[in-house]
């Protein structure tokens, strides 16, 4: 399934001209498919649905857990934001990330994956697929490229990295990664969640992208979703009906809450260059503060020049930072001023909301990992990733976060 996109190089202008489905009577929104099955007119028509030569493309829709017509017109705008010719949508982030993963690899392949994951990809590499498929992982550090290369097996399908690595924020360099990846015959998958607009990655040598939709592109906090971006040829695999991983294992989006994503696409820029903006503000308040931050926007962050590199001008760094507190007590005490007295945001895992979200990594989103997993990965005890929101004004917030951070002892 191959729809034409643009051909620009900026997201939003991607997105904007990724065909407008107007509603049923002609209604600017549109309208939702709610049937699980579709009839035909003709009976002869099913056995060529079944066999693939009669398709959605053509109109000819089957079942509920295969395409959709409503999410395939939310999959087609993700497939022109991140400039890949398909995409189809999950009913989570990790079931776009499990079902891409058991299609791209078979029992006895191998995964090379970054040693900083986000918690549940990691426990899915380590402990899941190894012990349930028989697929093994090696985990890196991707800034370093000789360590990637050798890490490869004659039996390595993929090689796996976020854009932006959960929670240290450290920067894949995706031209170099895609290069291993293309030389040794697998495929270089990225998790785009931190990153949606800011980066695409395709535009650097990615084979599939992978969004939570739960977090930035929904933005809501209210729909637990996902997707696959990828080749027509990878998403018709994903719906084969003898050995489709999405097919067989049936995550599949419910339309309504495809609907509802779909209607919030329009402010998507909008909304990730303010959090943009005003996680910029916050990281540079917190390093003048004297703070241990992290944020890949700021010169002061190990992969600045690699960000730029590949980043789209003008939709800024990302609406994340992290500041390592030192200790998890003064971890602690900065989220609960900055909940409880402040008002200046949430202690809540997750990220991508209206609101600034705060959680210490060790204790909870990356609590998967083991102790050296963990060490190795840069993550200390004391470290607090923000998804900085953008209620409220910016000069208040500044001012919140200050009062937080001196609390806390700093
Ligand atoms: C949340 C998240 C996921 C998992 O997505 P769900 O929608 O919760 O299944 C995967 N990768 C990253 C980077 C995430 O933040």
């Amino acid at each position: 399934m191959e729809t034409p996109t643009s051909r620009s190089s900026d997201p939003i202008a991607r997105l904007a001209r990724s065909r407008h489905e107007f509603g049923e009577h002609g209604g600017v929104n549109l309208s939702i498919e709610t049937s699980a099955t579709f009839t035909v007119l003709e009976a002869g028509k099913m056995p060529e649905i079944f066999g693939g030569r009669a398709g959605p493309q053509g109109g000819c829709f089957l079942y509920g857990r295969h395409f959709n017509p409503t999410v395939m017109v939310l999959s087609r705008h993700l497939a022109a934001l991140e400039a890949l010719p398909s995409a189809y949508c999950t009913a989570s982030g990790m079931a776009a990330i499990s079902g891409t993963l058991l299609q791209a690899c078979d029992s006895g392949d191998h995964i090379v994956a970054g040693q900083a994951l986000y918690g549940g990809t990691w426990a899915l590499l380590h402990d899941y697929l190894t012990r349930k498929a028989g697929i093994g992982a090696t985990f890196v550090d991707l800034s370093d490229l000789d360590a990637v290369a050798r890490a490869f097996t004659p039996r390595t399908r993929v090689l796996y990295c976020e854009t932006l690595s959960n929670p240290t924020l450290r920067v894949a360099d995706l031209p170099a990664l895609a290069r291993i990846a293309h030389e040794r015959g697998a495929k270089l998958v990225v998790d785009n969640t931190f990153a949606p607009v800011a980066v695409t990655p395709a535009l650097h040598g990615a084979d599939v992208v992978i969004h939570s939709l739960t977090k930035f592109i929904n933005g809501a906090s209210d729909i637990v979703a996902g997707c696959v971006c990828a080749s027509g040829e990878f998403i018709d695999q994903l719906y084969d009906l003898h050995f489709g991983s999405l097919m067989l294992l049936g995550p599949a989006m419910d339309p309504r809450a495809a609907y509802e994503v779909a209607t919030r696409m329009p402010n998507l820029g909008l909304r990730i260059t303010e959090h943009a903006r005003r996680a910029l503000a916050c990281a540079e308040r917190l390093e003048a503060l004297g703070a241990a931050v992290i944020y890949p926007g700021l010169a002061s962050h190990p992969d600045h020049a690699v960000f730029r590199r590949i980043a789209n001008p003008g939709y800024g760094a990302g609406g994340l930072l992290s500041v390592d507190l030192g200790t998890a007590e003064r971890a602690y005490r900065f989220m609960e001023h900055l909940q409880n007295i402040e008002d200046f945001g949430y202690m809540a895992v997750s990220l991508g909301y209206s609101d600034t979200l705060m959680s210490a990594s060790a204790s909870s989103t990356s609590s998967e990992l083991d102790e050296a997993s963990l060490r190795a990965a840069g993550i200390s005890p004391g470290l607090v990733r923000l998804s900085v929101g953008y209620t409220g004004t910016l000069e208040d917030r500044l001012d919140q976060l200050e009062r937080g951070y001196r609390a806390a002892g700093g």
